[in-house]
This record gives structure tokens, C-alpha cells and sequence, in this order.
């Protein structure tokens, strides 16, 4: 087996942070030969991102985008067309995590949970299921769900809800879209360390502190871990791979 992207045009988005999964992800699929078009609301830092895969001699380009910004896909992927005449791969990448019981979340708190992590998945799922059809057909989505998305995770409420949208709303496009060749999978990462958990941690550090003692490996991943899982899916050595869900987690969700 050699993941093999030559000729693949993939979007990622929140693919700004130098240290996230997206990126991970979107340097990995450039080393293998895709085009990349990354998306994030950090237009400028997400440019620079582009701008270090095309140093490294991959093709890239990228765009300020907000994933809850339903009419704005249309856009990117008007974008992405311009740029590469074609989408194979969609990752939907980007994500929040507010972290607090139920009882201490407001009805904002909520909304935006739902909003940035489920809200977003179906807008661009939904773009590239299009897309992909228009071009005949053919193609992998990649949605980010988390272990948050397969058991409950106490402290979580609204992030365990979006994330549990994700995983069910995969499978139920994947069926949807099987006979077009069109591949829908969730990834759960564990605990990866991201901005995203330095920002849990400022968030509520007990919530944080009892998910990380729960790692039967002992260890954070790392940004690679997930990416490489992402290489894999999007690629055709994982052509009978559809409506299924991968977990990268150390072994925490084994217990
Ligand atoms: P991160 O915070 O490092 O990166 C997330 C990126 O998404 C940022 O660049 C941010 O600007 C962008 N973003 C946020 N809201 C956006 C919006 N509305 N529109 C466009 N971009 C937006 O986080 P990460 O750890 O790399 O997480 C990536 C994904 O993986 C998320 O969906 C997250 O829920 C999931 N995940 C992460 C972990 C982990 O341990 N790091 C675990 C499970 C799941």
C-alpha cells in the first residue's frame, strides 16, 4: 500500500493553526501528491499556511472562510474550481470545543457549539456532495468527529452533541451518496495537542485533567496522528471504505 494523491484536489478547513489537525492533515495530503484549498477565518494565517506548502513544493491556495456561513460555500467552491478545475476530497475540519456541564451552559454556549462543529459539516458536506455529483461522481468526505462522538464525556454536553451529529449524519450521507462513488467517514481524535486543548484547559483545567488521566497510552497524540488516518481515507486504498468511523485515541475509548 502507498498512499498515493497525485492529481486529488482536496479543501480543508480550519487549516490556519501551524499546530492543528487540518494542517497536519493538509501537509500530509500535499506530501502525497493532492492539491490542497485551505479555509479557515484567519485569512491571513491560513494564506501563510498555503504559502508553506507551496514553498515545499505542493500546489495550494487558500481563502478566509466562516464554515456557519452557509451562503459563502458556494463561494469557496466557486474557489476551489478556479483553482483546480475539480474537488475529490473535503475534509470538514473546523471546530470549537466549549467545554462545560450542562447545567453551567447558556442557550449561546449551545448555538454556537452546534452551529461551528454540526451546523457546518452538513453546509459542506452538502456543497461537495453537489460538486462531486456534477463531476460524475467519485470522491471522499472526511468529517471530524471525536471520542466525545462515540461515548459520553463528562463536562461536554454540547461538544459530545455536535460531534455525535457528525458521526450519525456521515453514515446516513454515505448511504446517500454510495452509489455515486461518493465516500462519507468520521475521524475521532482523543486528546491531540492542538491550540484547541490549550484553550480547554483554560476553559475548565478539571474537565481537561480528568480526560487526559483517562489515556490508557499515557500520552497526548500528536497532529500527524489524525493526519495520517485523513491521508488514508481520502485516498483509493480506502475505495470500500464508506459510512464507517476511525478512532485515533490512544486507546481511550477501548475501556
Ligand atoms: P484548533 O483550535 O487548533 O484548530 C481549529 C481551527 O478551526 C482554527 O484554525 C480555527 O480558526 C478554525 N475555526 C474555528 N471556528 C471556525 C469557523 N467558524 N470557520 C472556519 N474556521 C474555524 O483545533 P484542532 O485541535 O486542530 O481541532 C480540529 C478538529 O478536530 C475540530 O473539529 C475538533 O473538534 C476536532 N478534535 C480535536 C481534538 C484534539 O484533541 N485536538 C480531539 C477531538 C476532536
Amino acid at each position: 500500500m502507498m498512499i498515493d494523491l497525485n492529481g486529488k484536489v482536496a479543501l480543508v478547513t480550519g487549516a490556519a493553526s501551524a499546530g492543528g489537525l487540518g494542517f497536519a492533515a493538509a501537509r500530509l495530503m500535499a506530501r502525497q501528491g493532492a492539491s490542497l484549498f485551505l479555509t479557515d477565518l484567519d485569512g491571513a494565517a491560513v494564506e501563510a499556511r498555503a504559502e508553506e506548502l507551496r514553498a515545499a513544493g505542493s500546489k495550494a491556495s487558500a481563502m478566509a472562510h466562516d464554515v456557519t456561513d452557509e451562503a459563502a460555500w458556494a463561494a469557496v467552491m466557486d474557489a476551489v474550481l478556479a483553482a483546480f478545475g475539480r474537488i475529490d476530497i473535503l475534509v470538514n475540519n473546523a471546530g470549537i470545543a466549549v467545554l462545560r456541564p450542562m447545567s453551567a451552559m447558556t442557550r449561546a454556549d449551545w448555538d454556537r457549539q452546534l452551529r461551528v462543529n454540526l451546523d457546518s459539516v452538513y453546509f459542506g458536506t452538502k456543497a461537495a456532495v453537489d460538486q462531486m455529483r456534477r463531476q460524475g461522481g467519485g470522491g471522499s468526505i472526511i468529517n471530524m468527529s471525536s471520542v466525545a462522538g462515540l461515548v459520553g464525556v463528562e463536562g461536554t454536553a454540547a461538544y459530545a452533541a455536535s460531534k455525535g451529529g457528525v458521526r450519525l449524519f456521515s453514515k446516513t450521507v454515505a448511504l446517500e451518496t454510495a452509489k455515486d462513488n461518493i465516500r462519507v467517514n468520521t475521524v475521532h481524535p482523543g486528546m491531540i495537542w492542538t491550540d484547541m486543548q490549550k484553550v480547554a484547559i483554560a476553559d475548565n483545567k478539571e474537565v481537561f485533567d480528568q480526560i487526559t488521566a483517562a489515556v490508557p497510552m499515557g500520552r497526548m497524540g500528536e497532529p500527524e496522528d489524525i493526519g495520517a488516518m485523513v491521508a488514508f481515507l481520502a485516498s483509493d486504498d480506502a475505495k470500500y471504505i464508506t459510512g464507517s468511523e476511525f478512532v485515533v485515541d490512544g486507546g481511550m475509548v477501548a475501556q
